[in-house]
């Protein structure tokens, strides 16, 4: 994510008197993000509006890089380190298990997602989204649902959740059972409509690379040069979103 788009975040969530509970920093890797210092800068204004609100940073405090960032990192800025040492991470549970994928889920109602929802809103680069892994989905899948600003108390955001939902592993397991009674994962599974979809997205990738334009949300037309970033009420009800009272965030 640009530093704009934090900026963004942080000058709406003040405007709309937004008092999050939590903001957290996720990846890839946020610790790598060039402008990550100047990031932090932004959030903890925000935290000098709201006190209480606890600003963590999730890394997996792999590689010396990552190491010199987070020796770096001011205090009252809480680390949650995975202290990841191998692509494989026994605890975690994998999103490309698509519940589309299982007969056992083929009366599933996705529009109310899982327990993830109750943690927050996530914003990537596409816009916001019910949760942060919601955001991930649809950077692969390319429908384009980030909504362009934050969504409005009592926005439930079902239609971007059935969409998404659909697709992902934590709908299935995980969330709903405490970490110490999930399977272990040994090894990093992909179900057929994830391979389907990790195939697109790189050849979409390749015709982006070749010159052609792509579909923009209308989060993302507000960074297009020339934009101003100013609410549109209109724009905003094109989209539907969860507000809960913890913000996530994706860079
Ligand atoms: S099922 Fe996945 S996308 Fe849907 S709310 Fe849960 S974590 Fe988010």
């Amino acid at each position: 994510m640009s530093r704009d788009m934090i900026r963004d975040f942080v000058s709406e969530s003040i405007k709309r008197g937004k008092q999050w509970k939590k903001i957290r920093l996720l990846g890839g890797e946020p610790t790598l993000h060039p402008e990550f210092h100047e990031i932090l800068n932004d959030l903890l204004q925000y935290r000098n509006w709201h006190s209480d609100c606890e600003i963590e940073v999730a890394t997996n405090g792999s590689g010396w890089a990552v190491e010199a960032v987070l020796k770096k990192i001011p205090i009252g800025i809480a680390i949650a380190n995975s202290k990841k040492t191998s692509n494989v991470q026994p605890t975690f549970n994998s999103f490309n298990l698509a519940p589309v994928d299982d007969p056992a889920y083929r009366h599933a109602n996705y529009k109310n997602g899982c327990s993830v929802m109750k943690e927050g809103i996530g914003l990537n680069p596409l816009g916001y989204y019910h949760c942060a892994v919601a955001g991930g989905i649809d950077r692969i899948e390319g429908n384009r649902l980030g909504c362009a600003h934050i969504p409005y108390d009592g926005d439930s955001m079902a239609s971007v959740a059935e969409r998404l939902c659909r697709l992902c592993g934590h709908f299935k397991d995980g969330h709903f059972i405490p970490v110490s009674l999930r399977p272990r994962m040994l090894e990093h599974k992909i179900s057929p409509t994830w391979a389907f979809l990790y195939d697109k997205w790189r050849r979409d990738k390749l015709y982006q690379k070749n010159g052609r334009a792509s579909n923009l949300t209308g989060y993302q037309r507000r960074y297009l040069p020339g934009s101003s970033p100013v609410f549109s009420q209109k724009e905003h009800l094109q989209d539907s979103v969860e507000t809960t009272t913890t913000a996530s965030q994706v860079l």
